[in-house]
């Protein structure tokens, strides 16, 4: 309460974070089932942080006492604008309460009967049927593992448990909180495997969560490390669209648990901090503020260091974006009205690591999902990252890569989607199985897709990275030979305009990419992996098919549009170390209040932020 009035009272507002990501030792002691098990069945000790057990009644009892007391305490205090549950939720737990939590929801999946999980999973095989819901136990490392709709459904069920447990302490503190409209967020980790962070975020009224890109990397480009952070703020954007994110924490220097704690360069974390505006925060947060003298995180960066001064590099860096901030006041509370969007799903993700098929390590969905995003930016258009569930009308192209589960409806929605005048792109890997893991049959993409498609998938060859092929593309104008990698599938055109044929292989002359009319829209098939340059100006023609602007965008020049209510904010992130020069730009420059009008030159990694009325 101190802290929070010190604080408040010096202008600066807080955000109060319940404390249940790490418990106290007396606790682990006194209540042992409040400390997670693990999969091989074994239970922890205490130790480290996050992991309890998110179904013990007893920690949720803890933790509801200690919630209702802050509640109680300090819910109604002026400096107080939100509230923010424990922290970075992950991990999973094995325990007997899991299990008897698990099969509950497992008898509500299937409708309490047997026969339809066992179908829907084909347990016969291997000798895996069940005779009753009290036989399945999680998939433990020395147990069954080898069930595709066990494995799936495991990670489904960690994902809702999550969420339940996210409602225990969302509940304590709208009850015991004087002042119930505080907004109630958690902090989410971009594209963390473990969770469906979309299940939680439908209990939240904000999204946040907390950035570390590697900068400096010896494997790829800076401007490689800044769109994989764009994607991640794509991602995390996406799950509330019509509002900004937080992004809650940030480091201003280094960390201290890479395998390489490398030094943001002076200028990076001012820009990082802007591009994270870009993609559509309202805030730009740290942890830590100052570095705490022992333990785990003594060495994290922090705005203020052990040496204990405002004169470091780091602070003065800190500062200096906080002014910069100051003058970007105005963008806040815009948002963005994306025209474009990709289909990426975590229980896809799982279903296609599950599956017992493809390359060993080459099957990469999520940066896959992310490369296309990035390619779309190279033209200026920042594409929404949705899921099957969002509304897709809104938009006037769909890039649906590996789209390997394909769930009920999802075929007719895109069949819809296409009949209005929409253009979609599917890959390979697309429509092999449903939402349980059964193959669809008939051929892929099942479920109604390849008849939008026209085509159907009858073999995929996996490809060792020695191999070569290409596919030839030659339609409207194009004509070159695009790399294909990892992955080829033969397809049987049914109903398609064949637009590139392999070069190679046993499959040579062969349709590698179609396209169907249907409707008023027009239905894209890629069936193989190819570099993604490779298919640039495919892309290309897409968007513009489909009546989305290009942009004429400096190569090393990342472009964000935020939309206000009276206003548009046009960021320009120059990301390569050189000058580059920007041409037909114009509005008010909001670092400097200064009308620009024609070109101007940026820097290496500065940046640009233009007004425009409405
Ligand atoms: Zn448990």
């Amino acid at each position: 309460m101190q802290i929070m009035d010190d604080l408040y009272q010096n202008g600066i507002s807080t955000i109060l974070a319940t404390p249940s990501g790490a418990r106290p030792v007396w606790l682990d002691n006194k209540y042992p089932d409040v400390m997670r098990v693990d999969a091989n069945g074994v239970r922890n000790r205490h130790g480290g942080r996050h992991n309890h057990c998110m179904s013990s009644e007893k920690y949720r009892e803890k933790v509801r006492i200690i919630d209702r007391k802050l509640a109680e305490t300090v819910g109604d205090h002026p400096g107080l604008i939100m509230w923010h549950v424990s922290n970075e939720f992950g991990g999973e737990c094995f325990c007997d309460k899991c299990k008897a939590k698990f099969r509950e929801y497992l008898r509500e999946r299937f409708h309490n009967n047997i026969d339809e999980l066992n179908h829907e999973w084909w347990t016969t095989f291997w000798s895996a049927r069940y005779s009753d819901f009290e036989e399945i136990d999680p998939p433990y490392n020395n147990g069954q593992t080898a069930i595709m709709g066990l494995n799936l459904e495991w990670k489904r069920f960690t994902s809702r448990n999550y969420s339940d447990y996210l409602s225990v302490e969302i509940d304590a503190i709208r009850e015991h909180s004087k002042n119930a409209s505080i907004p109630i967020t958690t902090n989410f980790m971009g594209r963390y495997y473990g969770i469906d962070y979309r299940v939680l975020a439908k209990k939240i009224d904000a999204i946040a969560w907390d950035s570390y890109p590697a900068f400096h990397n010896d494997h790829e480009t800076y401007r490689d490390t800044m769109m994989s952070a764009a994607f991640d703020n794509a991602v995390m954007r996406g799950m509330k669209k019509d509002r900004p994110f937080l992004l809650m924490e940030s480091a201003p220097g280094l960390v201290n648990w890479m395998p390489f704690n490398k030094l943001k360069r002076p200028g990076v974390h001012e820009q990082f901090a802007i591009q994270t505006i870009a993609c559509g925060a309202d805030s730009i947060q740290y942890f830590q503020m100052r570095k705490s003298r022992g333990a785990a995180e003594q060495f994290h960066g922090a705005v203020i260091d052990h040496i204990g001064t405002n004169d470091t590099r780091i602070f003065k860096e800190v500062k200096k974006t906080g002014e910069t901030l100051r003058k970007l006041s105005e963008v806040e509370g815009s948002i963005k009205n994306n025209e474009a969007a990709i289909i990426f799903e975590w229980d896809n993700w799982w279903a296609i690591d599950g599956a017992g098929a493809f390359g060993g390590s080459t099957k990469k969905y999520d940066s896959i999902c992310r490369d296309y995003w990035v390619k779309l930016m190279e033209f200026g258009v920042e594409a929404d990252v949705i899921s099957t569930e969002d509304e897709l009308d809104r938009y006037k192209l769909i890039i649906v890569p590996m789209l390997f589960m394909l769930k009920d409806d999802i075929a007719k929605e895109l069949t819809d989607f296409v009949e209005k005048g929409g253009t979609i792109l599917v890959t390979y890997i697309s429509g092999y199985v449903n939402e349980n893991c059964l193959c669809y049959q008939g051929g892929f993409p099942g479920d109604g897709l390849k008849k939008l498609l026209g085509v159907i998938s009858e073999e995929i060859d996996t490809l060792y990275p020695s191999d070569n092929n290409g596919i030839h593309v030659n339609y409207k104008g194009i004509d070159k030979i695009i790399e294909v990698r990892d992955y080829a599938e033969i397809l049987r055109v049914d109903d398609a305009q064949i637009l590139g044929r392999y070069t190679e292989d046993f499959y040579k002359d062969t349709a590698a990419i179609t396209c169907r009319c249907h409707g008023n829209g027009k239905a894209y098939y890629q069936a193989a992996r190819c570099s993604i340059d490779g298919l640039s100006e495919f892309i290309k023609g897409l968007l513009t098919e489909s009546g989305i602007e290009v942009k004429d965008i400096p190569a090393g020049i990342e472009y964000h549009k935020r939309i206000g209510k009276e206003a548009t904010y046009e960021f320009y992130l120059n990301v390569t170390s050189d000058i580059i020069e920007l041409t037909n730009v114009e509005g008010i420059n909001l670092m400097t209040g200064n009308r620009i009008s024609g070109s101007i030159n940026l820097g290496g990694r500065e940046y640009l932020v233009l007004k425009n009325k409405l």
